[in-house]
């Protein structure tokens, strides 16, 4: 059966998209620690990541630096934060989060309440702010 996310790769379920290539896909986690909580996923289905081969591997994190570049330019805040748990969801993702202290990257705090059209609105200047620098991305 496949993932979650490999059902909104195919476009199955609803995302709020802010990158895509060939080989990777990136999108802002439902249930955000902060506003522009993104995850970066590869299309291919994998549940550890470090069991990706490593051209696999290093094309998903060049493509999370990109992603990143992009959330940074889009969300004030000092730096974004970086994390790989994939406890929930067996299907290689790494988090991207908007932070200004460590706190902000507490994943048991009381989560940000982000509507719908603020989600749509926050993907949409990512996306733009990633494919000003990469026209690759789409
Ligand atoms: P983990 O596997 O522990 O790294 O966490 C999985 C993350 O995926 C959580 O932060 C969830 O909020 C997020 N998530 C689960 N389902 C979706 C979905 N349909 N769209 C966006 N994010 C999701």
């Amino acid at each position: 059966m496949p993932t979650v996310f490999s059902r909104i790769v195919a476009g199955e379920i609803p995302s709020y998209k802010v990158a895509e290539d060939e080989n990777y896909f990136a999108f802002l986690d439902i249930n955000p620690v902060a506003p522009g909580h993104t995850l970066v996923i590869p299309k291919r289905e994998n549940d550890y990541i470090f069991d990706l081969d490593d051209k696999e591997y290093a094309g998903l994190q060049m493509f999370a630096k990109r992603v990143a570049e992009g959330i940074k330019r889009a969300i004030p805040c000092q730096r974004v934060g970086v994390a790989v748990m994939g406890l929930e969801v067996p299907h290689t993702h790494i988090h991207l989060i908007p932070i200004n202290s460590e706190a902000d990257m507490n994943f048991f705090k009381e989560k940000a309440v982000v509507s719908s059209e603020e989600m749509t609105r926050i993907a949409g200047v990512i996306a733009n702010e990633i494919q000003s620098g990469h026209p690759e991305v789409y």
